[in-house]
């Protein structure tokens, strides 16, 4: 059996005559590719506007900036998330706070968050960076509930999520990223995501004003807008109104990117499909514990995990295999970088306890049934014998 990673891309003959067209084109970076995959990538995650940015990384910064983070800010995320999730807010000189995460979903722990809020003083907080970590959406309500509380914004990180949804109070179905309780949502189209660019991110939300904002802080903060210039050269004047970035996607990323979309439904149901029979093999079978999936089926599977106290047997004994399981994540507070920015050590027990025993098996629409009953024997042999 040849190597088995944790995640892969999907590239189909159409995406590549996609790219090829986009390169045959005028404009190869901010054309009007960009434009057509922000609308179709808004109306599939079911939100008002989208920006589409170099990566996932870029998605945050820029977020973070828009919803005013800066040296006297403090953010609270989860620390079981890529570190991307927490660095945006040191980009901007504020400070992140984690809270533990709820061991029933893997997500930030909302009990744990207003308990961290009702103990700091009025005023400490800014904003909340929840995480729907392996696709399992965050119950949004219930945070912006919290948030509204506190006068705190909301920005979701949906890298691993598009297509996911939770079912709100009201029992409607609320997408991932779709701006109904959320501020700002943002996603990656890193190769191992549900969408791939090569590199790529998004931005979603419901706000004009904020849309405004990043598209201005996306290209250097200049703008052209005739109502927004304080005077007027000519045909070439610009001004540049704030500290803006170069975070612009190229258009034959965009072209890939839409491309990819076209199957991302479908690709969806396959991430279900090969959770159900991953569910079905381990259910029953005792070394190894699972977290159960949300009952409305909203779960968008960007990982599989499995828990295990021999995790890294098992992890060393499938790699022996062939077999490239990962840990997703190393918890972002026990990381040097963090554990030396704090002056008293931060302790999330749930997240450290998760992280000991925690396996991504893999999980990809192009993974075969043969390849995934391969996975599944290997792992039941290492406890067998
Ligand atoms: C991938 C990822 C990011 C960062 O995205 P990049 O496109 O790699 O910069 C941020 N947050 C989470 C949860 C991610 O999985």
């Amino acid at each position: 059996m040849h190597p088995i990673p944790y995640g892969r891309q999907e590239i189909s003959e159409a995406d590549i005559a996609a790219v090829t067209e986009a390169l045959r084109a005028d404009f190869i970076t901010q054309g009007p590719r960009i434009d057509a995959f922000e609308r179709a990538f808004a109306e599939y995650i079911g939100a008002r506007y989208a920006v589409a940015v170099a990566n996932g990384t870029a998605a945050l910064h820029l977020s973070a900036l828009a919803l005013g983070v800066g040296p006297q800010s403090r953010v609270i995320t989860a620390p079981i998330t890529f570190t991307a999730s927490a660095n945006c807010i040191r980009y901007c000189g504020g400070e992140i706070d984690f809270c533990d995460i709820d061991p029933a979903t893997i997500t930030l722990d909302i009990e744990a968050v207003r308990r961290r809020l009702a103990a700091a003083p009025r005023g400490t907080y800014q904003g909340l960076i929840p995480v729907d970590f392996a696709g399992y959406a965050t119950d949004l309500e219930a945070f912006r509930e919290l948030a509204d509380e506190y006068g705190l914004w909301l920005l979701e990180d949906s890298c691993h999520a598009p297509g996911g949804f939770f079912t709100d109070r009201q029992g409607q179905v609320q997408g991932c990223g779709n701006g109904a309780y959320a501020d700002l949502a943002i996603f990656s189209f890193h190769p191992v995501k549900h969408i791939a660019c090569g590199e790529g991110g998004m931005i979603t939300t419901n706000d004009p004003e904020l849309y405004q904002k990043l598209l201005v802080l996306r290209t250097h903060g200049i703008t052209k807008d005739p109502a927004q210039l304080e005077r007027q050269d000519g045909g070439w004047y610009y001004e540049m109104h704030q500290l803006g970035y170069n975070y612009r996607l190229t258009d034959f990323q965009a072209a890939l990117g839409s491309s990819q979309l076209q199957r991302a439904a479908t690709n969806l149901a396959r991430r279900r499909a090969i959770a159900r029979v991953y569910d079905e093999a381990f259910g029953d079978f005792g070394p190894v514990e699972l977290i159960a999936p949300p009952a409305d089926g909203g779960h968008a599977y960007h990982l599989y995990v499995i828990l295990t106290d021999q995790r890294k047997a098992l992890y060393d004994h499938l790699r022996t295999r062939g077999i490239y399981a990962q840990i997703h994540y190393i918890p972002v507070h026990t990381q040097p970088y963090y554990r030396r920015r704090s002056a008293e050590p931060v302790s999330c027990p749930q997240a450290e306890a998760y992280y000991e025993r925690c396996l991504s098996l893999p999980m990809y629409p192009t993974l075969s049934e043969e390849e995934q009953q391969y996975v599944i024997a290997q792992v039941m042999e290492f406890f067998n014998g």
